[in-house]
């Protein structure tokens, strides 16, 4: 049975009552025999600041570099809001992502049957919605120099971000989007601006080449962001794959996750280069924060948590099979009508934190039989 290390980084808020959800379901999967799970913790965000005075300590570091996977929670919380810039909660999470050289974002949108009436939108529009949306992480216009701002000595002052993107980042992040769709509709939309930015211009001209050069089998369509904001809520079902920049994606992914109906239900996957055996570093983790107004009252939905552990077996563990049954579990109890608060309607009695865990676990037994 292939053995694996897995570090797991609660955080903050409603962070270690959703890990420990996570937890259940990796000690079933070892105990079922699907996969051997060695699992460490560690400590990030507030909770480490608390312990060390950093966002993420060292010997942290040395454990999220040496696992197969890194599972993390949420971090931060009103309680750190004063600390230094520098240690605060989200540093840790910025460290992880600069030091594992994590570029690609991947953010699945997927409406599950049962949550058709939590969208915002018409039922008939986000039924058996499955977009993937990956986004570059680690350049763009977040890291881009000159940023800074300046004194014009006149009584005004000038703010500067750069865009900027070279050849190989933008190869590498299309390159992720392109091997995704082929295990899903084969189809990639890419998304820039290149009608009002030269960064865009790049963009569209490197996907092209890429494409022809070593993707032709795949369908590529480009799609100006502005324009694809406006599809995604007229006609979201036409995308399968969307690879965008750092800040496009930032926006539409938020846009794309509304269409599910609830934060709780999302996870999300950055992954590194591959190694020359193939494997990437990885981080899965939900997509919503610590959510300090529910912590501590076993209100907070555990799904986007376990679906994080689902695309760590899909995409670090190569254990498709098993993530789909995970996924079947999921639909199942929701189409059961099991709902945490995040997702009930005004006549359903939503369950716990634990429960709704413990019942994707038992669900998951029956399926696996
Ligand atoms: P949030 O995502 O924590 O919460 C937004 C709303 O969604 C809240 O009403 C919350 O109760 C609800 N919610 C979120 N996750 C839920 C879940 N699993 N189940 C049920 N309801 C859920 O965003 P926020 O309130 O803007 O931020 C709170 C803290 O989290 C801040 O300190 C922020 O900086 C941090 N944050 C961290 C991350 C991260 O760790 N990646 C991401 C976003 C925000």
């Amino acid at each position: 049975m292939a053995a694996y290390k897995l570090l797991l980084l609660p955080g903050d808020g409603i962070g270690p009552e959703i890990m420990a959800e996570a937890e259940k379901l990796v000690a079933f999967l070892s105990a079922a025999g699907v996969a051997s799970f060695e699992t460490e913790k560690g400590l990030v965000g507030g909770a480490a600041y608390d312990a060390h005075g950093q966002a993420i300590s060292e010997s942290d570091m040395a454990l999220a570099q040496s696992a197969d996977a890194v599972l993390l929670a949420a971090v931060g919380g009103p309680k750190w809001d004063g600390v230094p810039y520098d240690v605060r909660p989200e540093a840790g999470l910025l460290r992880l992502r600069k030091d594992l050289g994590l570029f690609a974002n991947l953010r699945p949108a997927i409406c599950y049957p049962a949550l058709v009436d939590a969208s915002s939108l018409k039922p008939d529009l986000v039924d058996g919605l499955d977009i993937m949306i990956v986004r570059e992480l680690t350049g763009g216009v977040y890291f881009g120099e000159p940023k800074e701002i300046t004194d014009l000595g006149n009584g005004q002052k000038r703010g500067v971000d750069t865009q900027v993107y070279e050849t190989y980042e933008i190869e590498r992040i299309a390159r992720v989007a392109f091997e995704l769709a082929r295990t899903r509709s084969n189809k990639v939309t890419s998304s820039e601006k290149a009608n009002v930015m030269k960064s865009g211009l790049l963009w569209r001209e490197v996907v092209t080449a890429l494409h022809a050069r070593d993707y032709s089998d795949v369908k590529l369509e480009h799609m100006l962001a502005d324009a694809l904001g406006m599809q995604l809520v007229r006609r979201p079902k036409q995308f399968d794959v969307i690879v965008t920049d750092n800040l496009f994606g930032d926006l539409l992914s938020d846009v794309a996750s509304m269409l599910t109906g609830s934060l709780g239900m999302l996870p999300s996957a950055s992954l590194g280069g591959a190694d020359a055996t193939g494997r990437r570093k990885a981080l899965y983790e939900p997509c919503h924060g610590s959510a300090p107004d529910i912590a501590g009252k076993s209100l907070a939905n555990p799904i986007a948590m376990i679906g994080s552990v689902v695309m760590a077996l899909r995409y670090s563990f190569g254990l498709g099979a098993a993530a789909d049954a995970v996924d079947k579990a999921i639909a199942d109890v929701l189409a059961a009508g099991l709902r945490t608060a995040d997702i009930a309607g005004p006549n359903d009695t939503p369950v716990s934190t634990s429960q709704m865990g413990d019942a994707i676990v038992a669900e998951l037994k029956k399926i696996l039989g």
